[in-house]
């Protein structure tokens, strides 16, 4: 209404015209990075609404994270207006979640069921392995839980599953049962895991026909953006909602009442599928045709985003990739500016060139801090930068991941810390009384709370009065209510913290300190026993923060575990100071890439491009992964409009020890007349080669106590093994090269 389609026309190239206005059967548009396909489905929407075809309430639009959704909404709305608020523009979970807050009770679910996350059904997976009585050596429930989720993705369901195992596989049919109780228990608490979501919407669809006419005369047009990674269960979905499976020729057959299946648009690269791990899989979009015969195909070959500079070398990265359809990416926008290229000594040294490029991109080019993203691999890589950050005053933010010092295991350990200095500390030492969990629930806790208030005394002193043990017994006030498990757990608790105490009495390093408490709590062997992805992440920032306490140790060797808390308590304090300056500059975006699918920045940083980081070290030895990750860096180098920057760290120091890392694979990829390597070698390597060999010195063997104080942490498991060999001039090269900055710097370079 009121709104000229032709406009909406203008501007776009013949092909991307021809995907706005194109009506009939599905249509599927495929092309590589920033060709303009989210601009087209935002247009084609536009147009649908300006033409009449469609009323805004007839349109459902599918985005990959809720930050594309807004956006996609934005971008209608600046269309066509107000009117762009009754489309429903969401993410595959959040479109059925309304469908199924609306149709709960054909389900027999409560209106207000509950969506349980990750955590919350892992937990109920824990319960219900306990119940079956399956040994959690065998038969991990953490597993378990990524299995179900996994049959949830493919549509099968217990039943079906039962069905398809052999009983006289023990692992099968164990989790047959665990998957059947699981669900069975879910329901009971009227509530849906996070596949649940998608998997009960489409046996909605399939098994009320009423209920799928209802929304499929509602949605006469549904669209997915990024359909690369669609998994199956949202494969369906999508064709049980547009009703294409009931007249696969695109045709209604004539039956009364027979609805003309919806149009359906999807568009993707599959270049860009970076989520197989979650079930995603490519064949949805290389088979997109085969599944939907009137299939119209358009092609983008037009790239808007990026300069050749850019274009190429993401094209030289991916077109390493086997078995992929060649595509034909041009650009009109000239080459731009030459890819910089940049090889520091550690991981610090490569913030700090991060932190002084955008310092001076500003000076220089007028470059705001909100034109710029960081990418990483890995969310423990952001540590490195946001301390450079936090020192140099630069504004940023973390997306799509918590900020380090908030992590919840972050959180904990420094817990720990503070509940080692400060005897009284209650929030902490509640924070951590049952952390990992050893039988102190809320009820023992209520139990300590009300003796400390009873007696007039800290919640630490409460913990030491119900450790008492033997004749100290009759000294001090009895804590009621515990039962004696609770009390031989808190006798427990209350010794390991007396043993921490101690070791800093003796002088232990807070780094020390940090490692016997996460080893002898437990906390560390919990997270490397589990097979959750997540918690394999959580190790991962756990050996970031025992690298903050070992850097600190360095900085200031008389430093005791009081002094490591203030700064920690400095730095994340700092985190929350609000931009002041008045003019919003913006903030630099940190990220990992998968995150940062569909986005775009005129300036973007890659880092961390080593082998055994980006690509990831699970990827080396797999092809497929391999593949993957290829994907990823496609994804990473097409984000950039104007300024690409490539860099790696000789040695970074990841799971608590440093290693040297090679170039990434992908840089090498990269053709060397597109770089303009800043320092195209570390200072160790030039080192290296002149004097031959590795010096000695024990890097990462610390001297304090090691036998009594357990070395275990984080040197003991599953981390590559990686060398550090030079370590002795490795230290050399840093303290020569200023690598180290301590805080009275500021890390600009004059
Ligand atoms: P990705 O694969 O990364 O999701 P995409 O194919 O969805 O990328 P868009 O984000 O839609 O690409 O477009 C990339 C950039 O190019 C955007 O800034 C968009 O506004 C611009 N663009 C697309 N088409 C045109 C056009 N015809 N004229 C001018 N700019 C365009
Ligand atoms: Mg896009």
């Amino acid at each position: 209404p009121g709104l000229d389609p032709a406009a909406l026309l203008e501007g776009l190239n013949p092909q991307q015209r021809a995907a706005v206005v194109h009506t009939g059967g599905p249509l599927l548009i495929v092309a590589g990075a920033g060709s303009g396909k989210t601009r087209v489905l935002t247009h084609r929407i536009a147009h649908l609404l300006a033409t009449g075809q469609a009323r805004p309430g007839e349109i459902l639009a599918i985005t990959f994270t809720n930050k594309a959704a807004a956006e996609m909404r934005e971008r209608v709305g600046t269309l066509v207006g107000p009117a762009a608020g009754r489309m429903w523009v969401s993410t595959f979970h959040s479109a059925c979640v309304r469908i199924l807050r609306r149709e709960h009770e054909v389900l027999g679910l409560r209106s207000s069921f509950s969506i349980y996350d990750a955590a919350d059904s892992q937990r109920l997976m824990s319960l219900v392995c306990r119940q079956l009585d399956l040994d959690p050596k065998r038969y991990p429930p953490k597993t378990f839980s990524r299995k179900v989720s996994d049959l949830k993705n493919e549509l099968v369901d217990p039943e079906e599953y039962a069905r398809s195992v052999s009983e006289s596989n023990p692992f099968d049919s164990a989790l047959a049962r665990a998957y059947a109780l699981y669900n069975e228990r879910l329901r009971q608490a009227h509530a849906l895991d996070f596949d649940d979501l998608i998997m009960t919407t489409v046996n909605l669809l399939q098994a009320f026909p009423a209920v799928a006419e209802h929304y499929r005369r509602r949605f006469r047009h549904v669209l997915v953006d990024e359909y690369q990674d669609t998994n199956h269960a949202q494969y369906v979905l999508v064709r049980e909602l547009a009703g294409v499976d009931r007249d696969q020729d695109g045709r209604a057959d004539g039956d009364p009442g027979d609805l003309p299946p919806a149009e359906l648009t999807v568009v993707g690269d599959a270049d860009q599928s970076i989520y197989a791990f979650r079930g995603a899989t490519i064949r949805n979009i290389l088979e997109f045709e085969e599944d939907y015969p009137q299939a119209t195909t358009i092609l983008l070959e037009q790239n808007y985003r990026s300069t050749q500079n850019i274009l190429s070398a993401a094209n030289a990265v991916i077109s390493q990739n086997p078995g992929r359809r060649a595509k034909n990416l041009w650009t009109e926008s000239g080459d731009g500016p030459s890819i910089v290229g940049y090889v520091a000594d550690s991981e610090h040294e490569e913030a700090r060139f991060i932190a002084e490029e955008i310092d001076r991109l500003g000076d220089e080019h007028g470059v705001r801090p909100g034109d710029v993203a960081v990418f990483y691999r890995t969310n423990a890589q952001s540590r490195a930068l946001e301390e450079v950050l936090v020192r140099t005053g630069i504004p940023y933010k973390v997306v799509g991941g918590t900020r380090f010092y908030e992590r919840r295991e972050i959180k904990d350990a420094v817990a720990y810390l503070r509940a080692v200095a400060n005897p009284d500390d209650a929030v902490n030492l509640r924070r951590i009384l049952n952390v990992p969990k050893r039988g102190l629930g809320d009820r023992a806790e209520a139990m300590l709370a009300a003796h400390a208030e009873r007696e007039r005394v800290s919640f630490g002193q409460a913990i030491a009065d119900a450790a008492a043990s033997g004749e100290e017994r009759d000294t001090v006030p009895e804590v009621i209510g515990l039962t004696t498990r609770a009390r031989n757990q808190v006798r427990a608790f209350h010794e390991l913290l007396t043993e921490l105490r101690d070791m800093e009495t003796a002088g232990a390093s807070p780094a020390e300190i940090l490692d016997a408490a996460l080893d002898r709590s437990g906390y560390l062997a919990e997270l490397r026993a589990s097979e959750d992805p997540q918690d394999a992440t959580r190790v991962e920032n756990l050996a970031e923060l025992h690298a903050v306490a070992a850097e600190f140790a360095e900085l200031d060797p008389e430093g005791g575990l009081g002094d490591f808390l203030e700064r920690v308590a400095l730095v994340a304090d700092s985190d929350q100071i609000p931009d002041s300056d008045g003019v919003d500059q913006g903030q630099v975006t940190l990220m990992t890439v998968h995150t940062a699918k569909g986005l775009e920045f005129p300036v973007v940083f890659v880092t961390g491009m080593e082998d055994g980081t980006f690509p990831h070290q699970r990827s080396l030895t797999e092809s497929d992964e391999l593949s993957e990750e290829r994907r990823l860096a496609y994804v990473a180098l097409t984000r950039a409009r104007e300024r690409l920057y490539v860099s790696r760290a000789a040695v970074r120091t990841a799971w608590g020890m440093p290693q040297e890392l090679p170039a990434s694979r992908f840089l090498e990829d990269i053709p060397s007349e597109l770089v303009d390597w800043r320092r195209a070698e570390s200072s160790m390597e030039t080192l290296r080669r002149g004097r031959g060999g590795s010096g000695g010195g024990g890097y990462g063997s610390g001297g304090f106590g090691s036998r009594s104080y357990g070395s275990g942490s984080y040197g003991s498991g599953s981390y590559r093994s990686g060398s550090y060999g030079g370590s002795g001039q490795d230290r050399d090269v840093r303290g020569g090269s200023g690598a180290r900055s301590g805080p009275v710097r500021t890390g600009k370079l004059g």
